[in-house]
């Protein structure tokens, strides 16, 4: 499944046969979306190859960590490496055929905008899982 930024200069691949993706509510990643919620998947560095761009990238972080990397010419939000490069955040808004993706999970729920009336399918998580770990495993 192939995806990629706005102005296509970045793009990638991920080996993945059912897309399970999950939406976070909290206040950053409503700001490094832009909108109610971002939507997200993880999947492991070997199912995740760059085909272009990936030298096109900006990143910011937080000294909490929290990191968001970005098209350096159009702005989307592109895939970061998380632990070190075993797994790859992607965002899902980039895919290209999804028809059979699957929203599974709303994170960080109890801190949503008050105007964020999403109908949230998938199971609600107060906050961001305690163990990210068996989370992870889950959408794999
Ligand atoms: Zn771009
Ligand atoms: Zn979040």
């Amino acid at each position: 499944m192939r995806g990629q930024c706005l102005c296509g200069a970045v793009a990638f691949e991920i080996d993945c046969e059912r897309l399970k993706l999950y939406q976070c509510h909290c206040s950053l990643c409503r700001r490094q979306s832009g909108a109610a919620c971002n939507a997200a998947t993880i999947v492991p560095g070997e199912r995740f190859r760059w085909l272009q761009g990936s030298n096109r990238t900006s990143s910011w972080a937080k000294p909490s960590g929290f990191r968001t990397d970005f098209c350096a010419t159009c702005g989307s939000p592109v895939p970061n490496s998380l632990r070190g490069g075993a797994y790859q955040w992607v965002p899902a808004g980039l895919l290209e055929e999804t028809t059979d993706a699957q929203v599974v999970a709303q994170l960080c729920w109890a801190s949503r905008a008050s105007w964020d009336v999403s109908t949230a399918p998938g199971l609600l998580h107060d906050a961001v899982p305690e163990n990210f770990g068996a989370f992870i495993n889950a959408l794999l």
